[in-house]
């Protein structure tokens, strides 16, 4: 019998151990770092999957050219480990995977800051896992030995690592997308938790958005003010707060009358608010929506949002140093719109950084930022502070001590046992919500501002809600109430309403789009404009009730009024629903 002079060599003659010493040489510089995000429950498991498939690339050169195996495996794991080091030092850091929101931040601060930054976390520790780190790779590398197979044998492997790698995915999405442009997005997110993508694939799309944002920025410049505007408030301090919510249903508050006390502290603030109870959003996803929220486009005219001033340059024109406070991601393709329109603002805080929307992310990083710019001396400020409320995964949107709600008590009997962690999930969410809220509202408070705040979410969100129990998630298509029923409330400083005195109690139950909502922000402001329609404001004595609007503008026809949508029938699946949610992320603006 022939025997192989390689001792590990199996019964088969094949070096399996071989192979898997040289898989884990290259899975190291990827897979650590996820499988730290993943234990951490920072984010899910795609990302070490993916980790795994792609790092299989690397064994196609040391399998096609065994001889030079420990040198080709060193020369790749250096570039790997190189590239790596970014994502893992981040993680170690902050806890959270890197993305090219980070490059974005690096490349906005100046380099004091970032020096700042270094000196704030630079910790031996730190230093020593770096070292750790890459003293494994150099184990590993030690272990790689070359594996001879016959040369059919080693072209065939060679070909199906590949196309487990990188082969089938490529050709996948080159066939399910017309534009090739599309299916190399679409092919970038199924590789780029690897390393290297992770930073070429970062890089790139920074640059990308970058150049979309300038061009965006570039544009808005050229939008000509507001005509004869005026201020009831001119020349006075004043401070302005609009607090935007995000997939927050209010038939899940108990401010609005929720079974479960979801929001026990704005219920205690509740003599000090104005609780509107008709609103509605247009559009059941955050850009479409605030597109229309933060500029002068509505149902009827989609595209004044390109051609209008947006909310914060109304108000710089107005005389307002402008904030812009966001837990939201920024520079990713669907959020160009809304850092561009934060970029007007004078300054911004940008908290959130990570890579996938489904990550870890509380919102209460906020406060500190909104505490800073209380206390910042100019005389007029406009503050918009953006949260991530109550966005799917729930259970990412509130640290331990706020998962209050865990059993049936409160819940509808139409809540499935495998719906319940879910439904209870998102109550948590919203009680946290409560807490960031009302924070901002009692710290707005002590400094005894002229002014007000006002919060308001983007849209709602189905969390097994009657009238269809089965829907969850957001669909514009298969529109559902929840969807489109946002929480609406106006805390009014007392200094404020002795100035500019006003009855809300009659437009506390008007029927309204946020929509119009540029419109009802101008006349709290006291601010007037050749555009400005009172009709339109939910707060104006001359407001005019008019069909609530809702669908996609761009198909004329498909619009609905509100009050129109029928109950689904049951055969609607909560999980095509959210899948269909998910698949209207990827649409361009
Ligand atoms: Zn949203």
């Amino acid at each position: 019998m022939a025997t192989t002079k390689s001792a590990p060599a199996g019964r088969s003659g094949i070096d399996w151990a071989g192979l898997g010493w040289m898989f884990l040489f290259f899975w190291y510089f990827s897979g650590v770092t996820q499988a730290l995000l993943w234990a951490s429950g920072t984010t899910g498991s795609t990302g070490s999957r993916q980790a795994l498939l792609a790092s299989a690339l690397w064994l196609v050169p040391l399998l096609l050219f065994p001889g030079r195996a420990r040198l080709l495996a060193g020369a790749i794991g250096a570039v790997l480990w190189l590239c790596s080091l970014t994502g893992f030092a981040y993680f170690l850091v902050y806890g959270q995977e890197f993305s090219q929101s980070v490059i974005f931040i690096m490349f906005e601060s100046n380099v004091n800051e970032a020096t700042e930054y270094l000196g704030h976390y630079f910790s031996w520790s730190i230093v020593l896992a770096v070292v750790a780190y890459g003293l494994g790779g150099w184990l590993l590398w030690r272990k790689v030995r070359p594996v001879y197979l016959p040369r059919r044998a080693a072209l065939l492997a060679s070909l199906l690592l590949f196309t487990v790698s990188v082969g089938y995915q490529g050709v996948r999405q080159f066939f399910k997308h017309e534009e090739p442009l599309a299916a190399l997005e679409d092919f970038e997110k199924r590789i780029e938790a690897a390393a290297p993508w992770q930073l070429v694939i970062g890089y790139r799309h920074y640059l990308q958005q970058l150049t979309n944002m300038e061009a965006l920025l570039a544009s808005r410049e050229q939008i000509p003010p507001l005509k004869n505007l005026t201020d009831a408030h001119a020349g006075q301090p004043s401070t302005l707060v609009l607090v935007i919510g995000e997939s927050t249903n209010r038939q899940r508050l108990s401010l609005y009358g929720y079974s479960r006390p979801t929001t026990p502290n704005l219920d205690k603030l509740r003599d000090e608010l104005q609780v509107f109870d008709n609103v509605v959003t247009p559009r059941p996803y955050t850009i479409e929506a605030l597109q229309q929220v933060l500029t002068f486009a509505d149902q009827e005219s989609p595209e004044l949002y390109r051609t209008t001033p947006s909310l914060v340059s109304v108000m710089k024109q107005a005389g307002y140093k402008t904030y812009w406070i966001t837990n939201q991601q920024t520079i990713t393709k669907r959020n160009t719109m809304l850092t561009t329109f934060s970029k007007q603002a004078d300054e911004q805080f940008y908290l959130n950084n990570n890579r996938d929307q489904n990550a870890r992310q509380y919102d209460g990083s906020v406060l500190e930022p909104f505490a800073q710019v209380l206390a910042d001396d100019a005389p007029r400020k406009f503050v918009v502070v953006h949260l991530l409320g109550t966005h799917m995964r729930y259970q990412y949107r509130y640290p331990e001590e706020f998962e209050r709600f865990t059993d049936r008590r409160g819940v509808p009997d139409s809540v499935t046992d495998d719906q319940l962690p879910t439904y209870n999930s998102y109550d948590n969410a919203v009680l946290y919500n409560d807490h960031v809220v009302s924070s901002l509202i009692e710290r707005f408070r002590a400094t005894d501002p002229n002014g007000f705040l006002l919060y308001l979410a983007d849209h709602g969100e189905a969390v097994f809600d009657a009238p269809d129990p089965e829907v969850l998630g957001r669909n514009e298509g298969a529109p559902t109430s929840p969807m489109y029923t946002v929480p609406f409330i106006l805390w009014n400083s007392p200094k404020w309403q002795a100035q500019q005195p006003r009855d809300f109690a009659s437009a506390l139950n008007r029927p309204y789009s946020s929509s119009h909502f540029i419109h009802t922000w101008a006349d709290l402001a006291g601010l007037r404009f050749d555009t400005f329609d009172p009709s339109k404001s939910l707060v104006s004595a001359e407001f005019k009730p008019r069909p609530l609007l809702i669908g996609n503008p761009g198909q004329p026809k498909g619009l609905i009024d509100f009050s129109l949508i029928k109950p689904k029938k049951p055969a609607t699946a909560g999980a095509e629903v959210v899948q269909q949610e998910r698949e209207s992320k990827e649409q361009p603006l």
